[in-house]
């Protein structure tokens, strides 16, 4: 009887820790902010990750009340507001407006969650390492020429490192799957080969070399001109295989409208239930409905929040294995064309 007692208390724990997501006050044009926020809050690794951070030592006061603020709405926030209802972002705004990341008044004037992302998370990265670790994405482009690879012989050079807290993924594809696969996949590289001479030799490849616990993925909506790119994108939401890791899509902005203005709501997951979130609204979504929303109905979706799952497929150690058994080869290799390079730019 007492096991008993001690599950209801625990279920019960559970169940008053995470509430119906609640709506967020619109002061006059911060949707853009409001579905971010939202996007951010629904991952309950972040709500963790912001409680365990202490901006007391952060020495710019500006920076410091930033932190503060953006920390204790994000509490608030994920607590259900104690009152169940809209919280009010007010304070946040005027601290984002203090610091001065946008020209423009954050609250009057229209702007784009993935820029207040980018700039809010750099600025109060730079102080806490923690938090822009969290959603750092490294990777690296490898490149293989295949006349060696048809020899048997195994080399590898990277080309270029990559680093941001935003994954910007091209439209390649009509759905999620597709994109991420396009981008990952291996390509043909422009570049010549001087060991067979030849234009049409190199693979390209792109390797994820630290995996974030938030992946934010950034979908390329605007061409060379800045138009908004309004092509429809299927997402599965059910979890998706990133790389080496399984992620589960917590979190998706959408924008309705044209690339100089408009209108941004989010759809996210909370605790397996999707919701619809519409400024101070907030509606339980039936996964159907949920479905159709993420597939571009009606709007846009343009920003999207990956939490990690785990690691799948490979295990770490045979890709140390590889790794290294790739570096000797390497090695060698390089022994090889000690004054040559094998690579020559366009
Ligand atoms: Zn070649």
């Amino acid at each position: 009887m007492k096991k008993l007692w001690a599950f209801i208390f625990l279920f019960s724990f559970f169940y008053v820790q995470s509430p119906a997501p609640v709506g967020i006050q619109n002061l006059a044009n911060t949707c853009y902010m409001n579905a971010l926020l939202q996007c951010l809050i629904a991952s309950k690794k972040f709500v963790g990750l912001m409680q365990s951070i202490n901006f007391a030592s952060v020495t710019d006061e500006n920076t410091k009340n930033l932190g503060n603020t953006f920390k204790n709405f994000v509490i608030q926030h994920a607590a259900g507001n104690n009152r169940n209802e809209p919280t009010n972002p007010q304070e946040f705004a005027a601290c984002v407006n203090m610091q001065g990341i946008f020209t423009g008044d954050v609250i009057k004037e229209q702007q784009d969650s993935d820029e207040l992302f980018i700039k809010l998370i750099r600025l109060l990265g730079e102080e806490k390492k923690d938090l822009l670790d969290f959603f750092t994405i490294k990777s690296e482009t490898r490149l293989t020429p295949a006349c060696l690879q048809k020899m048997a012989i195994a080399f590898t050079d990277t080309e270029e490192e990559q680093e941001d807290i935003v994954l910007r993924l091209p439209l390649s594809a009509d759905s999620l799957d597709d994109c991420i696969k396009n981008f990952f996949g291996k390509k043909k590289s422009d570049i010549y080969c001087n060991n067979c001479r030849q234009q049409a030799c190199v693979d390209q490849e792109i390797f994820i070399t630290h995996y974030p616990e938030l992946l934010v993925i950034l979908l390329g909506r605007r061409d060379e001109k800045g138009k908004k790119i309004t092509k429809k994108i299927t997402i599965n939401p059910n979890n998706s295989l990133i790389g080496s890791y399984e992620y589960k899509l917590i979190g998706c902005v959408f924008h309705a409208g044209t690339g100089t203005g408009g209108h941004y709501t989010a759809v996210i997951k909370k605790d397996s239930a999707w919701y619809e979130c519409n400024d101070t609204y907030v509606n339980h979504l039936t996964l159907t409905k949920a479905q159709e929303i993420l597939n571009g109905e009606n709007t846009e979706s343009y920003l999207l929040f990956f939490e990690k799952v785990k690691e799948v497929q490979l295990h770490a150690q045979k890709i140390q294995d590889i790794t290294n058994l790739l570096m000797q080869t390497q090695n060698y290799i390089r022994g090889l064309y000690v004054n040559t390079s094998l690579f020559a730019f366009k």
